[in-house]
This record gives structure tokens, C-alpha cells and sequence, in this order.
């Protein structure tokens, strides 16, 4: 693969377009909380309208017929609609085929609509107690380590599942099945606790649809359960939600510096860390993701200058509630060849086969890690700087 040019390869002029991956601060625009008039939504914003440009839309055919596709089809009226009999596999948009200019202008200008089939909150223990099944997979965002392309390839727009009525009653019989939470554990005290974003960014599909809505409504009923999801957007449309309390947002962080050069289209940093206050006190628990963790030459200090921030800069009242997950970065052979392709200075600190070792997974993929004691000293000093730097945040797992 050779490195391609930066300008659209249709002269668009989409914010997020290649442009904004190829200059030196490749972040959103940090201005969504004041583009819009007080009343209108942001997704009705210019700015959210560059974000997600829509001019295609894949629909399996129930999925257009159905309710929130009616709604999503609605809200794009110009977009061109091609029916697909599954929303997998879809010839022409999914894969790692063509280049970085083609990938982002499908994250920017192409939805997919379809039904979820598979309705499973698999057990996790880590980030939530289950992973529900979520509300749409694929994401508009362009993170350079983005796990979520692995299996539609790189050039995976957002997919919506249309049939939000019947993941919300799939859940809700899940959870009065769980019961009482028995005994507290990392995930929460007594909450059962779901993460629906696993495959994606909530806040960006608040974007498309209410879908996010509808699922932090659902919910704000069910006492013993708590949604969660993790974010690098802030859209505040989410503060109009009133989660009463029944929905955790981790807002993911890492040192602005390395944002800027592997959080691509997402919100800023320090725009993320300013959200956090106006999110808890519209009613959601709000925790950080400290991840993913990438070592490179000056990474303690980085790191010990954004924990300091946040403990310079957050209210007491989120400082109080506050908890953080801290990963490790892990990566794959498939997706550096992908990025030496597009965007090869986000390999040089993500592709380290002197401190990483590889392991082959079942479907042969081959995944690549920090060796285990460069890893286990890594998450000693990483805790080791959050004891000295932001002593009031409780480390929920780190690994
Ligand atoms: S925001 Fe999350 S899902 Fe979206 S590209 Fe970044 S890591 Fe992937």
C-alpha cells in the first residue's frame, strides 16, 4: 500500500474528511455544546450534519419498513437507498480494499440499516457485568487502533438495528432474571451492569437515531440494572436524556498528544474531560477509560500530566463518584497493515515488536500484546501515578 493523498477523492468538504486526519490536530471540532441554538438538538447541528453527511443508505427491507428506519430514513431524505438482503458482507463497502480516502468518506456519507437477529448479553466481568446486545455496530469515528472494523474490515460505517423495541424487551426479561445483585463486585454494588457500546460509539449513533435514547430510557424503569458505555464524542443531546442516575458514560482519555495522533474524528480531550460535569449532573454516573495505554518514549510523563489535569480541573462532586477502567493497548497484525497504508506515524507507536509478543487467536488472527512483564510494570506505574496524581479515583480493573 502507498500513502495516499490527503484531499477528498471527491473535493468534498466534510469537517471530518481526510483533511482533518491529515493535519495537525485530526480531532472534531470542539464545538458542539455552542453550534446550536438553545431548544434545537445538536444532531440537527451544522456540525453534526458535517460529521455524518448521509447521501447512502444499505436497508434490509424490514428494517426500512420498520418504525425507526421509517424515522432514519425520514431524517436523510436525500440519501440514495439500496436494498441488501443482510447487513453483513455488503459487496463494494465492507472490507480493507481501496484507501484511507474511500474508508472515510464511507464512515462520513453511508448508513446501514438492519435487524438484529442475535439477542445475547454475553457474561463479561470486566468493563460490565454483560455485554448487551447493542444497539448498532460500526462506528463514524476513525480511532487508529479500533478493534470494531476486525470483522466488516476497516470500511465499517455505522450499521443501526432497527428493532430497538425488541432489544429493549430482550434485556428487560435478562435482567428480572438476574434478580438482586447478590454482592457487590468492580462492575458495581448492586446494579446489574450492561455495556450496549461495545461495537461502536453511542454518543455518535444519538447522532442517526434514539436508539441511544430509547436504551438510557429503558433503563431508568428497571432499579436493579445500570446501562454503560464507553465514549469519545461528547453530543449533548445525551444531557436532554435523564438517565436518573441509571447509566454509567465512560469517557475514554489518554494524553491529548496521543489522542491527536490515534483518536481521529473524535472530540478532544479536554473537551471530553469539561463534559464530564455537565453529564453527572444531568443524571449519569460518570466513569473514565483510562485506554488504551500506548508506551512510548515519554509516555509516563504524558501521563502524569493528564491525571494531574483531571484532578486540577474536575468539580469534587464527579471526583466523588468517579471510578476508571485502565487497558492496556492491544493490536493486530491485520489492522497494521492496514494502517501503514493510511496513517503509518500511528503504527510507529502502536507496532512495537520489541516490548510486544503476538498471539495467534482461534479464527487465526494474529494479535499482538505487551509482553507480560513489560505489561505488569506498566500497570504498577500506571497505578503508582494515579495513587500520586488523582488519589480519589478508584482504579475498577486495570490490565
Ligand atoms: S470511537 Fe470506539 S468504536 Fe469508534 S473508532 Fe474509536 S475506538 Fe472504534
Amino acid at each position: 500500500m502507498t500513502r495516499r493523498s490527503a484531499a477528498p477523492a471527491d473535493g468534498s468538504d466534510a469537517l471530518f474528511g481526510l483533511e482533518a486526519l491529515h493535519t495537525p490536530d485530526r480531532q472534531a471540532a470542539s464545538t458542539p455544546a455552542t453550534d446550536h441554538a438553545p431548544g434545537d438538538t445538536f444532531r440537527d447541528s451544522d456540525t453534526a450534519r458535517r460529521l455524518l453527511p448521509v447521501r447512502h443508505i444499505y436497508a434490509e427491507p424490514a428494517a426500512a419498513a420498520s418504525p425507526r428506519g421509517r424515522q432514519i430514513l425520514e431524517r436523510f431524505p436525500d440519501a440514495q437507498v439500496t436494498e441488501v438482503p443482510s447487513h453483513w458482507g455488503i459487496p463494494g463497502l465492507h472490507g480493507n480494499e481501496g484507501n484511507v480516502e474511500r474508508w472515510v468518506r464511507i464512515k462520513a456519507e453511508t448508513l446501514v440499516l438492519g435487524v438484529r437477529k442475535s439477542l445475547t448479553a454475553r457474561p463479561n466481568g470486566r468493563s460490565a457485568d454483560f455485554i448487551a446486545p447493542g444497539p448498532s455496530n460500526g462506528c463514524a469515528l476513525s480511532c487508529a487502533y479500533c478493534y470494531v472494523p476486525r470483522r466488516k474490515g476497516y470500511a465499517n460505517p455505522i450499521t443501526v438495528f432497527t428493532n430497538i423495541d425488541r432489544i429493549i424487551g430482550y434485556l428487560g426479561r435478562h435482567i428480572a432474571r438476574q434478580g438482586t445483585k447478590p454482592e457487590p463486585n468492580q462492575c458495581d454494588d448492586t446494579a446489574w451492569v450492561y455495556d450496549f457500546g461495545e461495537n461502536g460509539d453511542c454518543s455518535v449513533d444519538a447522532l442517526i437515531c434514539d436508539n441511544t435514547a430509547d436504551l438510557v430510557r429503558a433503563f431508568r424503569q428497571w432499579p436493579t440494572a445500570k446501562a454503560s458505555f464507553a465514549t469519545k464524542f461528547v453530543n449533548p443531546d445525551l444531557l436532554g436524556y435523564d438517565p436518573g442516575g441509571r447509566t454509567r458514560i465512560r469517557f475514554s482519555l489518554m494524553p491529548p498528544e496521543d489522542a491527536r495522533l490515534l483518536d481521529l474524528r473524535t472530540s478532544p480531550v479536554p473537551e471530553r474531560i469539561t463534559a464530564a460535569a455537565d453529564f453527572l449532573d444531568a443524571g449519569y454516573e460518570v466513569h473514565f477509560n483510562l485506554s488504551p495505554v500506548v508506551l512510548r518514549p515519554g509516555w509516563r510523563a504524558a501521563w502524569a500530566e493528564l491525571l494531574q489535569h483531571l484532578d486540577d480541573v474536575l468539580p469534587e462532586r464527579v471526583k466523588r463518584q468517579a471510578a476508571a477502567e485502565v487497558i492496556m493497548l492491544t493490536h493486530n497484525q491485520g489492522l497494521h497493515e492496514v494502517n501503514l497504508g493510511w496513517h503509518p506515524t500511528a503504527e510507529d507507536v502502536l507496532w512495537r515488536p520489541d516490548i510486544q509478543q503476538t498471539k495467534r487467536s482461534q479464527n487465526g488472527a494474529v494479535n499482538v500484546r505487551y509482553r507480560n512483564r513489560v505489561k505488569r510494570e506498566a500497570v504498577e506505574e500506571l497505578r503508582r501515578l494515579i495513587a500520586a496524581h488523582a488519589p480519589w479515583l478508584r482504579i475498577r480493573y486495570a490490565f
